[in-house]
């Protein structure tokens, strides 16, 4: 799987793009008033020549300055009450990771790399919104409140002494959903896309660099079987209208997925289709991981072909039937190839293929 891309909104240039089309046009109105302090906060792009196409630069919204001699540690009490607050004001999960420079979408110095991940829901309204104005309007707003929170949280730190620097959810400078994966909040799936045990990929992510060098950072990620499962379920490429997501095979044998940039119109009109289709957000991370299990705990042992693995994953997901045929006869090929089966008489090699079917839970159609 290809994992080095971006997303929507994650890609600077797509950013720049989508900055130009609203015409830098996050308005006092929409963003309304801050509830602590009565000012407005205006999430607006500044751009270098004014018309959308230079550099994309956020202003800074911290009401608070660095400290000049920051502190560089920081005890598990604060980090608990700083997650606290963090959940209080609408962060749905946070995560630690130290940035490594191909994490970074564009050549830029972060003086210190230790990042705080935090995310944020984005609404069922969102998701179940067809792409276009409306929708692109509630994402705005989406961004909008996550970049909000993002620097109320930077200035509880520098309040408490560090410094920071805020990466709000448009700012195109790191891979959000790759630096979320280290920072053990999920995995990403086909898409690109976080796929977080809360929400599944129905997130917004945003990034806290603070001058904290003992951040409790997570040693294993728990959710690194998101891929294998990926692997037999690409309902995100099927689903995508604008066919942004291109598989192609990969030089191990695996599949491998372009992200076609410039066909992707998550940011620009609030499209979520590969969202809404993906089986952790329609299911939810839990029954999707428990079948997953049992799926894998029947397969253990067994010297079964992964191509029967791989069918039983699609039958488990009810795939539409074309990819199931493919499937099956992709497995009758592996079968035939194997030395074993070729020396049995053909109705003996397909009650071999209906045994191992059963055992997989999944009962063979009679006129097989
Ligand atoms: S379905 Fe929509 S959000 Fe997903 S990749 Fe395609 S264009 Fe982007
Ligand atoms: S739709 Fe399927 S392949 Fe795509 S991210 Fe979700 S689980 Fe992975």
């Amino acid at each position: 799987m290809e994992n080095n891309k971006t997303h929507c909104c994650e890609d600077v240039e797509f950013t720049k793009k989508v900055i130009k089309d609203k015409n830098l046009s996050f308005n006092e109105n929409e963003t309304g008033q801050d509830e602590e302090n009565g000012d407005n906060l205006i999430l607006e792009a500044e751009s270098e020549c004014g018309c959308g196409c230079g550099a994309v630069k956020y202003p800074d919204q911290s009401r608070l300055d660095n400290p000049p001699q920051p502190k560089y540690r920081a005890n598990s009490d604060f980090i608990q009450e700083f997650e606290n607050y963090a959940r209080s004001i609408g962060i749905k999960s946070m995560g630690y990771a130290h940035l490594t420079p191909e994490l970074l979408i564009v050549d830029k110095f972060i003086q210190y790399p230790h990042a705080m991940v935090l995310t944020m829901e984005m609404s069922k309204e969102i998701i179940e919104t067809a792409p276009g104005e409306e929708a692109q309007r509630l994402n705005d707003l989406a961004y909008e409140k996550l970049t909000k929170i993002t620097y109320k949280l930077s200035d509880y730190l520098r309040k408490n002494g560090f410094a920071t620097e805020v990466l709000p959810p448009l700012s195109g400078i790191v891979n959000f959903s790759a630096l979320a994966e280290k920072a053990g909040l999920g995995c990403r799936g086909k898409n690109g896309l976080l796929i977080t045990p809360e929400l599944g990929s129905r997130v917004k992510i945003s990034t806290i660099f603070v001058s904290i060098a003992n951040l409790p950072l997570k040693k294993v990620n728990e959710h690194n079987w998101i891929p294998d499962y990926c692997q037999r379920c690409a309902k995100c490429i099927k689903n995508c209208p604008e066919k942004a997501l291109l598989e192609k095979e990969g030089c191990c044998g695996d599949k491998e997925i372009d992200l076609i940039a410039d066909k992707f119109i998550g940011c620009s009109e609030g499209c979520t289709f590969c969202i809404e289709e993906c089986p952790f957000v329609k299911k939810g991370y839990g029954e999707i991981k428990n079948k997953f299990d049992k799926i894998n705990a029947k397969l253990k042992g067994d010297k079964m072909d992964s191509m029967m693995k791989d069918m039983c994953m699609m039958m488990m997901e009810n795939m539409d039937e074309s990819v199931l045929r493919q499937m099956c006869q992709k497995m009758m090929e592996t079968m035939n190839n194997s030395k074993k089966m070729q020396m049995m008489p053909k109705n003996e090699r397909m009650k071999e293929i209906c045994k191992m079917m059963e055992k997989t839970g999944v009962k063979p159609n009679k006129n097989d």
